[in-house]
């Protein structure tokens, strides 16, 4: 199954990549609301799996938002594919990788414009994102992805020189400027991918391929990782996760690379769709 955040209302991708809007289509049993869902989301996911849906209706990209659009808590997961640690500078993490939040004012759509900040340098990194669709209290790894409503593709845009200000590394703020967390263009049910563990992710700048990956080099994997990070906190339902990303940031290069005003980055995962943004002064 396939959901998606038409101009902020919940709706279902039919095979035709058609959208049938869940709260006319549910006779009002469902919320129009795209965040309120998971907290419903068993009894969702057994309607939607037997409803009659009707005809949908064609959209555009530039008109969806995120599929998790106010989550109430969005974890971020550094140096999680080893390739992506070396060109860092910092050793394989082994117990626990860095985590920490992007804050929610960042999150948008899969298709953007984002402003660069003056004097930055802004940097990309794409990400595999799960998002929460049951309440995960010190889950085992086993049992985790049956607390995972589906995945989505996400961008941990980073502007480097705030991050790295002060005494101590500004992740929460150098990755929080406005429109720095893209993420859609759908969420996606883990059952609908023929190996949720293992999917190819890349982006490319102007069409130049700058990162290519597969998530089954995670250090920490999804399950992994909901295992880790509910042994400390909850992950709610509608909570998003970013998992962290694979070599090729513009960071790690010689000569470092950064976005430039009227780059167009496109973020693909496989199974998944895309994002697209450009960038502007
Ligand atoms: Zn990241």
């Amino acid at each position: 199954m396939r959901i998606a955040n038409l101009d902020n209302r919940l709706v279902l991708l039919t095979g035709d990549a058609l959208a049938v809007d869940v709260e006319q289509a549910s006779g009002g049993l469902f919320s129009s609301d795209p965040q309120q869902v998971y907290s419903r989301w068993a009894r969702f996911r057994a309607w939607a799996d037997h409803a009659e849906l009707p005809g949908g209706t064609p959209f555009d990209a530039a008109e969806l938002g995120s599929p998790a659009p106010r989550p109430g808590q969005l974890l971020a997961v550094g140096l999680n594919y080893r390739a992506h640690a070396a060109e860092s500078g910092f050793t394989v993490p082994d117990t626990l990788p860095p985590v920490f939040t992007k804050f929610a004012s960042s999150i948008t759509g899969p298709v953007t414009r984002v402003r660069l900040p003056e004097g930055g340098h802004t940097d990309w990194e794409v990400e595999l994102v799960a998002v929460i669709g049951a309440e995960a209290r010190q889950v085992d790894a086993e049992s985790a992805w049956e607390h995972v409503a589906g995945l989505t593709v996400g961008q941990d845009l980073s502007e480097r020189i705030t991050q790295m200000t002060g005494p101590a590394p500004q992740f929460g703020l150098g990755k929080s400027f406005p429109g720095f967390a893209p993420m859609g263009p759908c969420l996606v049910t883990p059952d609908e991918l023929a190996d949720p563990d293992d999917l190819e992710l890349g982006c490319t700048i102007n069409g130049e391929s700058v990162q290519k990956g597969r998530t089954r080099d995670l250090i920490f994997s999804v399950p992994a990782l909901i295992a880790k990070l509910s042994a400390i906190l909850p992950l709610r339902p509608g909570d998003v996760i970013f998992t962290g990303t694979p070599a090729g940031v513009g960071l790690g290069r010689t000569p470092q690379r950064f976005l430039t005003d009227g780059d167009e980055l496109v973020s693909r995962i496989e199974g998944i769709g895309e994002l697209r943004q450009i960038f502007h002064a």
